[in-house]
């Protein structure tokens, strides 16, 4: 009876305090489960609405709602968010005041709020620890909950000792959060955190609005501006690079060519570095080029494409930089131009680091996953989720889908340049083993007497660009490796055998200039902006008033309305404050506050 009395309850603050209509996947299963009492471990993909299932639970039961986050720079966004839909809610962190922190904590020890947001190192503290003892908690989330994992990049060394609140609290519910799929990381988060008896709820991965494309890479800027003028004018944007120096020449190479764009890398002095997110955060039509440091956390709902012009280590890494993408479920792009050049990169990173043997295999096989999605013929998308052990049908709305790759037997080509490095004595890197291919006269060919090998020009039908492409996927396919000790020598592997005596085939792709792929309008999820005229006229001055209302509230944009919430005022043209009553993201407070505003805005437009 108390159950069924909850979901009632649940669906009724999402309705009226958040201004949802529905439930998205499991979040009604999630919400009951941890409202009535019981642990859970939930894992859902970037924009999957994880928060929704720990603030509606923390309202439903008696008590405060500690979330524990390991994101400092975003609570004052999270807690933005939860005071405009009228939720009480505040963060404990290092950057208040004592007294500011004092004022918090009497809140909660008087239950005059619902949920507190604090950092891990904070809450461990004896002082921390005392307030929650002595205060009525609801529950703790434990939000980005891989951050236990020692193999990830986001591993925090705080996280492991969340395990106490399990000893200390033993008669509050916890819920652990995560987008990091991997059966490995998933249970070390049960081990570490002792979420043994915990529910699991695994939601799907897939992320259907998001379309990805793959292009090989020429000049990697060149093709990043063309993609951003020609689909994403005026959108926001990340785009991820490898290193601190291609992040700052890339944010100026974009703002030099109309893109206004930020940096954003842990080498940049800290406030600088606040600022540039803030600004990310805040405002529209901003890129924002960026390593990997960039984005846990990022809530920006309307962020319209993630672009990489170097190849990320492993597809969970790739996977949650291209989530930051359409978390408003909104049509957008992952996009990434990948070469010759990355996988000899990446290969050489792994042997130059520090790591033992067992680390280095598992650093290669990650490795090799995220080659084996660049290089596939098939479905991207399929591979993906394969990779996090979902099965799936092509989906329509990735490059391979949509301009399908040509394969052909590349048996004959990959003999030509396995021999090539043969006769070099397997002593040259890949530009000097493709000019002998195609019969170069270059000085160092001259020296080295490479013009009278049996080889010399036996690839001359093809252009530079082509044996590169080929090349990349022999490396890749594992029949060459790099030596990096000898000037990154071409070397052959035991698997290159086979094909260099004939017997076995190699299937590859074809090199292809990129085309530009028109949206199928039947790829499943992908949804067209269709606004009429009249409507993107309205939609445009509602976007212009939300950014002058957020300015003076100095609070982020999409806090006040996200992308889909205005697209639906937009068609509806509410001129009554019950025409807007139904609009999804509109609750009670947004109404409230809100409401007449847009009402007389569409009134004086019509
Ligand atoms: P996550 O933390 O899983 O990345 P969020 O909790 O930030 O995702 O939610 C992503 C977006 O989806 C937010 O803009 C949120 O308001 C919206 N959202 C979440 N649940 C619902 C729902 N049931 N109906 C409509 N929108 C939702
Ligand atoms: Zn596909």
């Amino acid at each position: 009876m108390i159950h069924q009395d909850n979901n009632e309850r649940a669906l009724h603050l999402l309705q009226t305090v958040f201004g949802y209509p529905a439930f998205r996947g499991q979040q009604g299963e999630i919400v009951g489960h941890v409202a009535g009492g019981g642990d859970a471990l939930v894992l859902m993909p970037t924009g999957g609405g994880k928060s929704l299932c720990y603030q509606i639970p923390a309202l439903l039961r008696d008590g405060v709602g500690v979330v524990v986050s390991p994101l400092i720079a975003l609570m004052q966004d999270q807690v933005d968010a939860l005071e405009e839909v009228g939720v009480r809610a505040a963060f404990l962190n290092s950057t208040q005041t004592y007294e500011e922190a004092s004022r918090i904590e009497r809140l909660v020890r008087t239950g005059e709020i619902d949920l507190v947001y604090v950092a891990p190192e904070r809450l461990m503290t004896e002082r921390c620890l005392n307030l929650f003892q002595n205060s009525n908690i609801a529950l703790f989330a434990i939000d980005e909950a891989h951050c236990v994992s020692q193999w990830g990049h986001d591993f925090r060394p705080e996280y492991i000792k969340l395990s106490i609140l399990h000893e200390q609290f033993p008669n509050v519910p916890r819920i652990a959060l995560t987008a990091t799929a991997d059966p490995q990381t998933r249970a070390e988060i049960v081990h570490r955190l002792q979420l043994g008896d915990a529910a699991q709820f695994v939601s799907s991965f897939d992320r259907p609005n998001i379309r990805y494309s793959i292009v090989e890479k020429g000049n990697g800027r060149k093709q990043l501006l063309d993609f951003i003028t020609a689909e994403h004018g005026g959108d926001c944007g990340i785009v991820y690079c490898l290193s601190r120096k291609k992040v700052e020449e890339t944010a100026e190479f974009l703002n030099e060519n109309g893109v206004r764009a930020l940096a954003y890398h842990a080498g940049m002095d800290h406030a600088k570095r606040a600022a540039n997110q803030a600004k990310f955060l805040r405002e529209e039509n901003i890129v924002m080029c960026a390593t990997i440091a960039f984005g846990m956390g990022i809530d920006k709902p309307d962020v319209r494409f993630v672009c990489h012009l170097d190849l990320p280590k492993s597809i969970e890494g790739y996977y949650q930089e291209t989530g930051r993408a359409g978390r408003d479920g909104g049509p957008a792009d992952a996009w990434m131009a990948y070469g010759l050049q990355d996988v000899v990169l990446q290969r050489r990173m792994i042997d130059e680091s520090e790591a033992d043997e067992t680390f280095k295999r598992v650093l290669g096989n990650k490795l090799d996953a995220m080659l084996g999605l660049c290089e596939t013929l098939s479905c991207r998308r399929v591979r993906l989720l394969d990779y996090f052990g979902e099965q799936a049908g092509p989906c329509g709305n990735c490059d391979t889908c949509l301009i399908p790759p040509v394969s052909f037997d590349g048996t004959v080509p990959v003999q030509k340049i396995l021999s090539t490095v043969y006769r070099v004595d397997q002593r040259f890197a890949a530009g000097h083993v493709i000019d002998v291919l195609r019969g170069q006269e270059t000085e160092r060919i001259k020296t080295w007497h490479h013009d009278s090998l049996s080889v010399f020009g036996i690839g001359a039908d093809r252009s530079e660009q082509e044996w590169r492409a080929i090349l990349r996927q022999v490396i890749a396919l594992g029949l060459l490796t790099v030596d990096h000790e000898q000037y990154s020598s071409l070397k052959l592997t035991d698997a290159a055998r086979p094909v260099l005596k004939g017997g076995q085939k190699v299937q590859l792709r074809q090199y292809q200039k990129p085309v530009k792929a028109k949206p199928s309008r039947a790829a499943k999820g992908y949804v067209e902006s269709d606004l009429s005229g009249e409507e993107q006229r309205i939609f445009d001055r509602l976007r212009s008033w939300r950014m002058g209302t957020a300015r003076e509230h100095n609070v982020a944009a999409y806090i006040i309305f996200n992308d889909a919430t205005l697209r639906e005022i937009a068609k509806a043209r509410p001129t009554a404050l019950d025409d807007l009553r139904g609009i999804s993201g509109v609750g009670e407070k947004k109404l409230a506050s809100y409401g007449d505003e847009i009402v007389n805005l569409i009134s004086e437009l019509e």
